[in-house]
């Protein structure tokens, strides 16, 4: 399939907004090149929403979260970024694996499985592409995701 992944952003931004702002969350997009990428949009969406939905889930009301799309050589590089509770260092590297959540107890209060990333992975690993995170606690977390533009 061939996406405008831009149209998709929005689409994806303009669905959870109000999920945001009952928080006191504000989200926004920026930059939004246009990008047609050969990939399965359903599941392009879900590694959207799984991205939005943490941005939410671990940012406190007052937070913002914004959305980036541009293009980078040969990739489309989507970044999530929020205010939010960010992750510890040595937690890091383990949040793409399966079931693994960070400080447990409060994680739990926020609900969730622990597979949000996990799935976000594959899909976006299944369409060639890489996943990158960096965090500060209690600054802020951005996931990185790139995916190689159809040519
Ligand atoms: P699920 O997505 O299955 O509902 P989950 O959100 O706990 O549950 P993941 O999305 O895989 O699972 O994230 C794994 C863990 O990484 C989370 O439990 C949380 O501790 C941490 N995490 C993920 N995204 C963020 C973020 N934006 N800010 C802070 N911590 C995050
Ligand atoms: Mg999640």
């Amino acid at each position: 399939q061939s996406i405008e992944i831009s149209e998709l952003i929005v689409s994806v931004v303009e669905r959870m907004r109000k999920e945001a702002e009952d928080k006191g969350i504000d989200i926004k997009i920026l930059g939004s090149d246009d990008i047609v990428l050969n990939a399965d949009s359903a599941r392009l969406e879900q590694v959207l929403v799984n991205l939005v939905d943490n941005a939410i889930r671990y940012t406190p009301p007052e937070g913002h979260i914004q959305l980036r799309l541009r293009k980078s050589g040969a990739f489309a590089e989507v970044t999530v970024s929020d205010t939010g509770v960010g992750i510890p260092k040595n937690d890091l590297p383990h949040i793409w694996e399966r079931m693994y959540r960070v400080e447990k107890s409060r994680s739990r209060e926020r609900g969730g499985t622990g597979l949000g990333l996990a799935i976000v992975k594959q899909i976006v690993e299944a369409h060639g592409g890489t996943v990158d995170a960096q965090s500060e606690e209690n600054r802020g977390t951005t996931i990185t995701v790139r995916i190689p533009i159809s040519n």
